[in-house]
């Protein structure tokens, strides 16, 4: 037995005599068409690439814990928060968001901040990015907005002028846009980087109540950041600093951590906020909704096989767990059926059945057949497909019924920019970096800017200037302009 273990063989079973000669006719070939090993070697490396994703396709990850430290009971009926010291597994996947499978990591953009909670309910897959808002709110721009960031159909290469065009056409990217051209838009690791869930999520409570709610991973590590010059010579030396920092980092037993916080909105205030509190492009400021730490994420474990954990790790906002509902934030909206659909294309329709995937708690559903149903019956009994069933198979539990989500509204397309200021929030940021982040932001800007028409670059000044004069003077002295165009 000893011996047969350490034997190789196809993945029949059957051993191999020999791994480094082909079956041939003669010493000189051809090659024989019975040679299975041959032919099984070829056609799994064939295999060996699923569809990379569309966006977050170059990603670091490893497994950690979320220790609670205070009690939010209050707020949520959610089983990993049920009490202090409560310890729960989890998988994280950092990632950028434009750049393909073999892009550098060193690159400005916004990262991907997903983490997974294996809870005794159910996965809780938190899916957010390291910047607190994004570009857009309405999920019917998101296709056209990725379109920007990645090829151009015809040059196969990225277009800044796709990018500025789209973005000065659509001033609720004001906010995120300045996250990105700021210090913080190239961290030096994964480990020097705040995450934000970014949506509006909700709490309820034992009695039924709603809160609505932002999660906040605040890094531990401090904030450390690259200039562009300083990017552009990392890259030079290693496409893979990301790689090697977290994973070199959990390696040697240096574990980071970040501590979470939540922001709680009582369920009848969302009415009340001078801002819709559900719009992808703001912040709750922290004076109006102060930040309620709740516990200690760490990172203290690295994936095996990276292929199986990282690229299959499988993340979707809409695997919540009880006590944790969604909100009417659209882009949420769209990204619950969006996620969970590209799993299903790119990894298998039962992705979730794969080990980094799947619960650690029991699994009941009735889903039949389809690709990758390795599993058995998942109702304990042959007889249990279909539901309802009078075999004793699993079945719903009304004790877990959500409490009602409130809506009123008249259904229409509504313009989505009608009565929001685009402007305040990003002004409160710039009002908060010094000279020396301002200046960053400007030359920052004016590189992203190489080759965009003066037009673009022009309507882009305005909006700019509405946020603050001295960030469009700024960019524009930044970008050599001498003159700023009407209204800028
Ligand atoms: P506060 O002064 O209370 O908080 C400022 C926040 O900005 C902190 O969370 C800080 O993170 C973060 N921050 C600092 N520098 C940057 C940067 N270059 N890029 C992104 N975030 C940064 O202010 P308010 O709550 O009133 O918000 C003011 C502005 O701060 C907002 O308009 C928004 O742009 C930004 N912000 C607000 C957040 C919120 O949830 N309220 C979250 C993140 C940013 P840290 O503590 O880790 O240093």
């Amino acid at each position: 037995m000893e011996t047969r273990m350490k034997t190789m063989t196809t993945s029949g079973g059957a051993p191999i005599a020999d791994n480094q000669n082909s079956q041939t006719a003669g010493t000189r070939g051809p090659v024989m068409m019975q040679d299975y090993q041959l032919i099984e070697k070829l056609a799994h490396q064939n295999r060996e690439r699923i569809p990379e994703r569309v966006v977050h396709a170059k990603g670091w990850g490893a497994y950690g814990t979320l220790t609670v430290t205070e009690d939010i009971s209050k707020y949520t009926r959610a089983e990993i928060f049920s009490k202090v010291g409560k310890q729960t597994p989890l998988l994280t996947r950092f990632s950028t968001v434009a750049g393909e499978l073999g892009a550098a990591d060193a690159e400005r953009d916004v990262r991907g901040f997903a983490i997974k909670f294996y809870t005794e309910e159910g996965n809780w897959d938190l899916v957010g990015n390291n910047t607190p808002v994004f570009f857009i709110r309405d999920p019917l721009k998101f296709p056209d907005f990725i379109r920007t960031q990645k090829r151009h159909p015809k040059t196969n290469l990225r277009s800044t002028t796709a990018m500025w065009d789209f973005w000065s056409l659509s001033p609720e990217s004001l906010h995120q846009i300045t996250i990105l051209m700021s210090d913080r838009g190239l961290p030096q690791t994964p480990m020097q980087m705040n995450g934000y869930g970014s949506h509006t999520f909700s709490f309820y409570n034992k009695d039924g109540e709603r809160f609505w709610v932002k999660f906040h991973f605040k890094t531990q590590q401090g904030h450390a950041h690259y200039t562009n010059e300083e990017g552009a010579e990392i890259i030079g030396q290693s496409r893979e600093t990301y790689q090697e920092e977290l994973f070199g980092t959990i390696e040697r037993g240096d574990f980071p951590k970040w501590t979470l916080y939540v922001q709680i909105m009582p369920e009848a205030d969302a009415g009340k906020t001078s801002y819709d509190p559900f719009d992808l492009t703001k912040v709750w400021p922290h004076s109006e909704f102060p930040l309620i730490k709740v516990g200690e994420m760490e990172l203290n474990r690295n994936a095996d096989n990276y292929f199986a954990e990282i690229e299959q790790a499988a993340f979707s906002p809409s695997n919540v767990v009880p006590g944790i509902g969604f909100s009417p934030d659209k882009v949420l909206q769209g990204r619950l059926f969006a996620y969970a659909d590209a799993h299903r294309y790119r990894i298998g329709t039962h992705y979730e059945a794969l080990p980094v995937n799947a619960p650690k708690c029991p699994v009941h559903h009735y889903h039949k057949d389809g690709s990758m149903r390795f599993f058995q019956n998942d109702t304990g009994n042959p007889d249990a497909y279909y539901e309802p069933n009078s075999v004793g198979g699993p079945s719903q539990d009304e004790s877990y019924r959500e409490p009602s989500l409130k809506t009123t509204g008249i259904i229409n397309r509504y313009d989505h920019r009608d009565g929001n200021d685009d402007y305040v929030q990003p002004r409160a940021l710039f009002n908060l970096f010094d000279t020396g982040q301002k200046a960053r932001l400007f030359s920052n800007i004016a590189a992203a800017m190489g080759g965009v028409p003066d037009e673009i670059v022009q309507r882009q000044l305005v909006h700019f200037e509405k946020i603050h004069p001295d960030y469009a003077r700024g960019v524009a002295d930044a970008l050599g302009l001498t003159a700023l165009a009407k209204g800028a």
